[in-house]
């Protein structure tokens, strides 16, 4: 008999019952965008769970990046990471400026505070980390670095819903950080996207830039985009947020179940927990090197073929694309770290509610190949 398809992810809905009275509600309204009730509901309810005092919702997560370079007039080059989902690096081509790739951390796979000096120029602007797979950044070195060379700091936070460090939210770091909410994020609002900022002047701005830049009726203070979250996804926002936090209790438990098992493999590593940090489990990658018994494809496939479908998280590296392998940055000599983790890296299924016998099922054929 063939054993049913595990995905990497599996999207976290409201219960259906739930959702209807709202959308009865949304009818009888007829008010069905631009920030309506429930769109002012949701920021509401996410500045207060996320613990942060302004953030703007968007319609993905990707047009919050590409507004928070416009909101902060980024210029010339910006520091990045090849280590991260495309959007990342899109944004920063998007707004006509030139993206300066950084190498990584092998632990974390988090851009190497320590190699972003020597890649500032005299038109860097702005450095663009990520908190890749939710493990936060080193936020303190790289705001020392802004600090010294007056650079401004977004963070693609698409992966750090609710990550905390020392009791604070990791969306306070930096000047700008963006979320996702994607169908296969922690928390999701189908498609949807927020940028949380520090102050109500810029939240203001945000505001104008995703409408269009209209301050009012009839002024026009910028040139804005359409990227306006609807009263739907608010609304079914405002559900799956009462969830959020038992989906990453479930998470954790998946967690570490997988630590357990691949603990005495040979040649897998993991992530662990951090001491100080609250974590999301929003990936579960695991590093294949040498000494395990087949490479990271063969394991890829070797899943595949039992119905599992993992994710190769982050490969190719974006660097390797062909709008950006020209630039010099994009050497893969300059990239020795984000290469080797991209050719280890096997994100495992992690979602909440993934069953324990389908959790052992895939330590099993891991531990097996070992
Ligand atoms: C998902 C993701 C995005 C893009 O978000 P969308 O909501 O899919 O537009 C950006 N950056 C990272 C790191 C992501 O994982």
């Amino acid at each position: 008999m063939a054993d049913k398809q595990i995905t990497v992810t599996s999207p976290l809905l409201p219960k259906l019952d739930d959702f209807i009275p709202m959308l009865q509600d949304i009818w009888d309204r007829k008010w069905l965008t631009n920030n309506g009730f429930y769109h002012k509901e949701l920021e509401k309810a996410l500045a207060d769970y996320l613990g942060v005092k302004y953030i703007s919702l968007f319609t993905n997560g990707t047009l919050p990046l590409i507004t928070a370079l416009q909101a902060l007039k980024i210029t010339g080059e910006v520091i990045t990471t090849p280590y991260s989902f495309v959007a990342t690096t899109h944004s920063i081509w998007w707004n006509g400026l030139k993206p300066v790739f950084v190498d990584v951390d092998e632990e974390t796979g988090n851009i190497d505070p320590e190699k972003i000096e020597a890649a500032i120029t005299p038109h860097t602007t702005a450095i663009m980390p990520v908190h890749v797979y939710g493990t936060p950044c080193n936020m303190k070195r790289i705001q020392e670095i802004a600090d010294i060379y007056g650079l401004k700091i977004i963070y693609d936070a698409a992966h750090a819903f609710g990550v905390k460090k020392d009791g604070e939210s990791v969306l306070k770091a930096g000047d700008m950080s963006t979320l996702s909410f994607h169908a296969t994020k922690v928390y999701n609002t189908i498609e949807g996207g927020a940028l949380v900022c520090h102050d109500e002047a810029t939240k203001k701005r945000i505001d104008y830039l995703k409408n269009f830049g209209f301050a009012d009726e009839t002024t026009v203070v910028a040139p804005g985009i359409n990227s306006k979250m609807d009263e739907f996804r608010a609304a079914y926002g405002l559900l799956n947020l009462k969830q959020v936090d038992s989906a990453i209790e479930s998470r954790k438990h998946v967690a570490k179940a997988y630590r357990a098992g691949i603990k005495d493999v040979p040649g897998l590593r993991c992530l662990q927990d951090i001491e100080g940090v609250h974590h999301n489990y929003s990936y579960f990658p695991i590093f294949i090197n040498k000494e395990y018994g087949m490479s990271r494809d063969e394991l890829y496939a070797k899943l595949r073929e039992n119905n599992i479908l993992g994710r190769r998280y982050f490969y190719p590296l974006i660097s390797t694309f062909s709008a950006y392998k020209g630039l010099e940055s994009a050497n893969p000599k300059n990239l020795p770290v984000a290469h080797k983790l991209a050719d280890q890296v096997l994100c495992l299924p992690m979602y909440a509610g993934l069953e324990d016998n389908s959790v052992d099922r895939i330590i099993d054929i891991i531990q097996k190949n070992a």
